[in-house]
Order: structure tokens, then sequence, then C-alpha cells
């Protein structure tokens, strides 16, 4: 095939790259202007690594043995079937991921609520995004991640990053920031806080109150963006009767921030003439991630930043597709288009295009963390199907998941690389890789990518639409239904979406192909697109932008004796999510092959652990055993693991599982832990 010009599979910022068969060449594009970072480079090698699956399997006295496509089908089919004839229809659930096209993340929705009748329908973004996602609708109605182009940022002279490491999760995106002047808040002095002019570094979750303490500082300060307040916002006095006891001496009580550096971030905002708040998962993983990012949203709207050209709050989207995998129906409560499931006028517009009757449709059904909780369980689901993710590394207390997917009467994992997921499966089907089919992504920005067919599959793999459609036929489905053909699936979506809050209506793929830039909402075939949204009104019926009052709570759970200090997780530069990509590759994995935990070389020496032993990290939960590596710039009293690692190196082994009340997000940032040698001593 000639080279072409394409996507990479990783993060969401959707690094432009073209592909020559395997070989990649970073590409022109906006958001990474000819850019690539180390995981966007090799990202080639996975498609012609011999490690990819090729031939579907079938478990069999305990050993997964080949067999045909067909033969596979046929049994998944006749074991949902049998499960759902015993058990009824929310027996069977479906797990997917925020790395799948819209146009499976739509089809998978379609076919849990459609060919199986299923509630139980959750995806990995609930790990990721959630409570960005839900902060954003509460404050603004609706939730693009970034309501603005990436390279507005340019033109930024302060941006303030909540919990974001850029430099090491995504680095083209850093180049945006060049000349700006950088506020990062993290309790690591990770590479992105060394790009800052101050770093502002709370202890872990905190930073509601510091978010609080600096608001305060500003109105405190006489930066109150009064106008802006009275013509586009609503609910400033209820959120103030919270705020205006979190003077900034009070929040550094909390935080650990000194009151001299919340005045001078509050400065600094303020007198810029374009700012930007933009938060990720530093802040958003927690038990209060939906209250965290709402207190940095109100920090915005007090100073007027939102709907404003040059100016913003936005969330730096993780995952591919974690923008548009969280708009067409894969997510528990939700239908295409980013409608509610709940909402009468949604199903029937929904069920319409979708030629069934609305009252069919199943209600919204468990989160991510409670499906995978209640997975064989009495009244849980008996059997589950998982695409695009590794729940047995990147759940919490992911042991447990593990306990409960052998609970399963039956377990089928579609996916390209045996992951620790798809190892443990009854079946397992090798599905097609990100160039060798063609489907569409949102990036981070809500702008609509098309990621196009580079290579002919090998042999023996299918797409995961394939399997939908081979699945849905199998349990009594019209022959088309569920399509096969990426564009035939998007021109459904298209016109499910029409109306709704993310509107893909007037995108097709011949605009695509043509280059157009088309931030959603796109409600017309001759509409430019959005890319700066919410600039006349926001999304609420009133148009109005709202204060969301929150208060500081802190961590589910606090260090004491026995677990004296606090860990957070995160990403290192070279590896992806649970890594079951990014570990077969030679050059990401030689540079880390191993989980690492990073603590300050006093707290390593009081557990009589030195640079390079192997420590084990206990939590009420779990334990994760890991490599010592020194960090002189950590807080004594925390600890730092990466979250790539399968087996006993997973940290998700001792992360808390307690969630979030609105967004459902696991509280992966934080949790107390004791630190001691592998032979015991603390
Ligand atoms: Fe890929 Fe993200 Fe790296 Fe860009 S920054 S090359 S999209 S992983």
């Amino acid at each position: 095939m000639p080279q072409v010009d394409t996507h990479c599979p990783y993060c969401a910022l959707q690094c432009g790259m073209s592909l020559d068969g395997a070989r990649v060449t970073p590409r022109d594009f906006p958001v990474n202007a000819g850019g690539l970072c180390q995981k966007g480079w090799t990202s080639g090698s996975l498609l012609t690594s011999p490690k990819r699956l090729t031939t579907p399997m079938l478990r069999v006295n305990g050993a997964l043995e080949p067999v045909s496509w067909d033969f596979a089908l046929d049994h998944v089919a006749r074991k949902l079937r049998e499960t759902q004839k015993s058990h009824g229809p929310d027996s069977v659930a479906i797990f997917g991921g925020g790395g799948l096209t819209n146009e499976k993340a739509y089809l998978l929705g379609k076919f849990a609520r459609v060919a199986l009748g299923t509630s139980q329908i959750d995806y990995n973004g609930r790990f990721c995004m959630s409570s960005a996602a839900a902060a954003g609708i509460k404050a603004f109605g609706a939730d693009r991640g970034m309501p603005f182009p990436v390279t507005d940022l340019k033109n930024a002279d302060v941006v303030l990053l909540a919990g974001a490491n850029p430099a090491e999760t995504m680095p083209p995106f850093t180049q945006h920031l060049r000349g700006t002047d950088l506020i990062v808040v993290d309790p690591r002095r990770t590479p992105t806080a060394e790009l800052a002019s101050l770093h502002l570094a709370p202890a872990p979750g905190t930073d509601l109150a510091l978010a609080l303490g600096i608001l305060h500082a500003v109105v405190e300060g006489g930066h109150l963006n009064q106008s802006y307040v009275d013509d586009r916002t609503s609910g400033f006095a209820e959120m103030w009767r919270i705020a205006a006891s979190w003077w900034p001496e009070r929040a550094e009580r909390v935080t650990g921030v000194s009151a001299a550096d919340m005045r001078l971030a509050a400065e600094k905002l303020a007198a810029a003439r374009n700012a930007y708040i933009l938060t990720a998962r530093g802040t958003e993983q927690h038990a209060t991630g939906t209250a965290n990012v709402g207190a940095w949203i109100n920090l915005a709207l007090s100073l007027g930043l939102p709907g404003r050209t040059g100016s913003g709050y936005g969330c730096l989207t993780g995952q591919g597709n974690g923008q548009g995998g969280r708009e067409h129906g894969q997510k528990a409560d939700q239908l295409p288009g980013y409608r509610k499931l709940d909402d009468p006028a949604a199903r029937e517009h929904v069920a319409g295009v979708w030629g069934v009757d609305a009252d069919s449709l199943p209600g919204p059904g468990r989160s991510a963390t409670e499906l995978l909780e209640a997975l064989g369980q009495e009244n849980g689901p008996k059997a589950l199907m998982v695409f695009g993710s590794n729940v047995v590394v990147s759940a919490p207390r992911s042991q447990r998941v593990q306990d409960r997917l052998s609970e399963l009467d039956f377990l089928v994992v579609a996916d390209f690389v045996l992951s620790e997921t798809a190892a443990l499966a009854d079946v397992v089907l090798p599905v097609t890789q990100w160039a060798e089919e063609d489907g569409t992504l949102t990036n981070l920005e809500g702008r609509i990518l098309l990621r196009r067919k580079a290579l002919t599959p090998p042999p023996g793999v299918r797409s995961d639409l394939d399997v939908l459609h081979g699945l849905a036929n199998r349990l009594g489905q019209p022959e088309n239904r569920f399509p096969t053909d990426a564009e035939t699936v998007f021109e459904e979506l298209r016109i499910a979406s029409k109306g709704g809050i993310a509107d893909y209506s007037g995108v097709s793929y011949d605009r695509l192909r043509a280059g157009e830039a088309l931030h959603w909402p796109v409600p017309e075939n001759d509409h430019p697109g959005t890319p700066r949204m919410f600039l006349d009104a926001f999304a609420h019926p009133d148009g109005r932008a709202r204060f969301v009052p929150v208060e500081h709570t802190g961590p589910a759970e606090l260090p004491d004796d026995e677990f004296p200090l606090q860990a957070t997780t995160g990403r290192v530069l070279q590896h992806y999510q649970s890594g079951a990509q990014t570990r077969l590759i030679g050059e990401l994995n030689d540079v880390v092959p191993e989980v690492f935990v990073e603590v300050h070389p006093d707290t390593a020496k009081r557990a009589g652990l030195e640079e390079g032993d192997r420590a084990v990290v206990r939590s009420r939960r779990g334990e994760t055993v890991a490599k010592v590596r020194f960090a002189q710039s950590l807080k004594p009293d925390l600890v730092f693991l990466p979250f790539h690692f399968p087996g006993e190196q997973r940290a998700n082994l001792f992360t808390n599982p307690a969630l979030d009340p609105v967004s459902r997000m696991p509280e992966f940032k934080v949790c107390a832990v004791s630190l001691s040698t592998v032979d015991g001593a603390a």
C-alpha cells in the first residue's frame, strides 16, 4: 500500500504521522507540529510483531487452543444465549475501552442494548476522564475535554496545570506551552513541574483545598471578574459561602502549599491577558474527583476564563479515543451523541435509528468498578465480553478483579495481544490493530479524526466490527443491523448523534478525507464545526455556566501507624496504560522493564532499603513488589509507582477502589501504604 497519513495509536493528543508499511514518520499536524514521542515513533513495531494474536483460541482442559472463527463465534453465541436463558439478560456484561474507535464504541453500545438486551455495559474511561466529564457537565452543561484547539494555548500568558504531567505523558503537547508562564500543581517534582515558574506541591488528596485557597486569594486580591460573573454565570454566592472560609492560610495548613504561593498564583492568573486552567488525572482520579475539578472550574469562572477566545478551562484527556469513547454509548448510562439513556426523547430517537422499540432498550447499568465487583456474584453478570481493555492490570484492587473474573462462567476477550486479561479468557478473539482498519477518533480538543487503513491485516484476524456482526447474526439479529464497514457504521452513528450534545451529523468520511478540521458539534453537512465552544453561551438552558459549591473532605484513606505513607500512581514516558502493548516493544520496555517505587532516600533508609533494592509497598488491600528508586525531590511521606506492569508488580494491587459519588471514578491517586523490605522488615 502507498504511504498513508494517519494518527498515533496511543494517547488523546492523536499526533499526526505517516505510515509506509509499518514504518512511522512524523507528520505536520496542528497538535504535534511534526513531533512524536518515543511511543509514537515505535508504534509500528507491534504491526509486525510475532507476539500479536492471529488465531481465535478456546480454553480446553485449562489451556488455550486454536480454533476456527466459525467455531469460536458459534461457541460464544451459544454460551451467551445459554447464560441469558438461565440467568436473564443482565447476566451477560460488556466491558469496552477508551482506545476503541467511535464506530466500535457505538456498535458495542448498540450490541449490548439491542442484540443482548443487557444494561451491563461500561468501559475503562471510568478510570480515566470521568471526573472531568462529570464536572464539565455540571459547570458548562457539556463535556468536551478541551472546548478550544490545543494551538490556542500558544497565545496564553499563563497556564495552570493541575495534576498534569504532559512533559512525560504527551511530550509533543509541551511545545504549545513554550514561552508561557507555567504554574504546575503536583505533589511530585515531575518533568513538567521542572518547566514551571511556580510549582505548587500539595499533599496528595488536598487539591480541592488548594483550589479554594487560590480562589479565595483571587477574590481577596480584588481580581474577581465581576461583570463576567454577573453576565455569564450563576451560583457564585452559594459557592462563595464555602470558599469564603478558605483563606490561604487555612488552605496552607491542609495542603502544605504556602499562602504566599497561593497568592502569587492568583496574581499571575489575574494579571494574564490570556490564561488557561487545565486538569488531568492527578487531580481527577480521586473519590472527590468531580468536586476537585469543580473547584478548578470555579477558579476559572471567577477569573472569567471559560467561553472566551484565548482563555479557558480544559481537561487533558488520556486515552486515544477517551473523548469519542465516552460520547457514543459504551458508557453505562449513555446513548450516542452524549445522550442520556434515561431520557425518553433520547431513547425514542436512538431506538428509531436502530429500528427497535424504545421500550425494549434496557436502562442504565453498573459503572465499571461496580460492574467488575459484581462479576460472578449473586445477581451479578455470569459472562463477560471485554473489548480493548486489560482490567486485570488497570482496575483498582486488581487482584480482587482477577478473582472476580475467575468466578465467571464465561469470559471472552477480543484483543490483538495476549494481555493479562486475555490470558484468563475462555475464548480469545484476535482483532485488527489501528493501522489495519479505518475508523474515527475524537482527540482531546474534540476534533474528529479519520485514522485510515494503511496495512492489510494478517490472515486470521478480524475487526471488532466483524466480531459484533458475526455474534449479532448468531444471536438472531437481522443481517444488516450490525455493519462491518467502518464508514457505514459512521453514517449510522452520525444520524444517531443528530440533535445530541455531541452532534456529529454534519461529519462525513469524505469531509475528513479532505482534511477538514471538524470539532463537534457539527450539526449540518455544511457546518464548519465548532473549534471554540461556549463563546456566546454555555450549554445549560439559561446559557450560563454554573459555579458548583464544593468543600474539601480529603482522601478516602489517611495514613496511620500501620500504613504511615501515602502512595500515588501514574505513568512513565515509555509505557501506555496497562502496558499490554508497550511492554512488547523492546525500545520502550528495555528503558523501563519493571515497576519501581520512587521514594525519598531518608524514607527508604528508615525502611532498610537502598537504591535498587526490592521493596514491598503494602496497603490494606494488597501489596506490590517494586525496585527502589531514590527521588530526593519527593516528599518524605509520599511514594510513587507507575501502573503499567503485571503480576506482583501491579500498582493496582494496593490502590483504593473508593468511588467518586458522581463520576464513579476510583481513588487511584492516593492511599495509605507501608514500605518494607521483601523479608518484612519495615
Ligand atoms: Fe502518540 Fe501521544 Fe506520543 Fe503523540 S504524544 S506520539 S499521540 S503517545
